[in-house]
C-alpha cells in the first residue's frame, strides 16, 4: 500500500504517517527527515541541501528523485511507504510516476490534508521531537502526558528543528503555495486526489484516513 501525503508545513503530515505506519506496518519516507539526516552526517549533499534549508527553499528536483528511489528499493519498503513532503513539484510528481513505472509500482492513494494556512505558524513554532523514538509534538496542541518524558519512549531527550521559527516558516508557506500547491491540481485532474479535513483533531484525521485506506 502506497500513499502520497500533501499539505502544508504543519498540515500533520508528519505526525498522520507515524501513526499510519504503525496500523499498517509501512514505511514512512520523509525527505525531509532524509535531507537533515544527510546534514547531520555531514556529507557534500548535506552542506547543499544544508544552505537551502535554512533559507526555507528547495533542494533540486534530480537530487530528490534519487535520494527518494533508492530508499523506496530497501527490504523496509516491501508492504508499502507513505511520501511525506514528497513530491514537492510538478516535476517532481512526474518524475515519481515515471520512477515508479520502471519499478513496477504505482501510488494506491493520493491524500491532501486541508488546512487554514493562517493556522500553520503556530503550529511549527511549537513542534518538537523526541529524539529517541521520533514522536512528534507540540507545546500547546499535543504536549506530553508528563513534562519532559516521551509518552511513547521514556525518552527525556527532544529536539527542536532549526527552520521552525516563525520567519522560516513563512518562506516555507509560501514556496508551499507557489510551488507545491499546483500538484494537488495535477493529483486532481487525474482523478486520484482525495481530501481530509486536516483542522480537525489529530485523531479525527487519522480516522479520516483510515477510511480511504480500508
Ligand atoms: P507536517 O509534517 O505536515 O509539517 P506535523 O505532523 O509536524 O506537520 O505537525 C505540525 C505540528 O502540529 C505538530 O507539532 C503536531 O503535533 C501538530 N498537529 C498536527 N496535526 C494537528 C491537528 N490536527 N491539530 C492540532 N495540532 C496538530
Ligand atoms: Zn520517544
Amino acid at each position: 500500500m502506497n500513499l502520497i501525503l500533501l499539505g502544508p508545513p504543519g498540515a500533520g503530515k508528519g505526525t498522520q504517517a507515524k501513526r499510519l505506519e504503525d496500523a499498517y506496518k509501512i514505511i514512512q519516507l520523509s525527505t525531509g527527515d532524509m535531507l537533515r539526516a544527510e546534514v547531520s552526517s555531514g556529507s557534500e549533499l548535506g552542506a547543499k541541501a544544508k544552505e537551502i534549508m535554512e533559507a526555507g527553499g528547495l533542494a533540486p528536483d534530480d537530487v530528490i528523485i534519487a535520494m527518494i528511489s533508492g530508499r523506496i528499493d530497501h527490504d523496509d519498503c516491501v508492504n508499502g511507504f507513505i511520501l511525506d513532503g514528497f513530491p514537492r513539484t510538478v516535476p517532481q510528481a512526474e518524475a515519481l510516476a515515471e520512477m515508479l513505472a520502471n519499478k513496477g509500482m504505482s501510488i494506491d492513494h493520493v491524500v491532501a490534508i486541508e488546512v487554514d494556512p493562517e493556522a500553520m505558524v503556530a503550529r511549527i513554532t511549537g513542534r518538537f521531537t523526541c529524539s529517541e523514538c521520533g514522536a512528534g509534538y507540540h507545546d500547546d496542541f499535543q504536549p506530553t502526558k508528563v513534562d519532559g518524558v516521551c509518552d511513547t519512549c521514556g525518552g527525556t531527550t527532544f529536539t527542536r528543528r532549526a527552520d521552525d521559527n516563525a520567519e522560516t516558516v513563512r518562506n516555507r508557506l509560501s514556496a508551499y503555495e507557489e510551488q507545491t500547491a499546483p500538484i494537488i491540481a495535477f493529483y486532481r485532474d487525474k482523478g486520484a486526489l482525495k481530501t481530509v479535513d486536516g483542522m480537525a483533531d489529530i485523531d479525527v484525521v487519522t480516522a479520516s484516513l483510515k477510511e480511504i485506506i480500508d
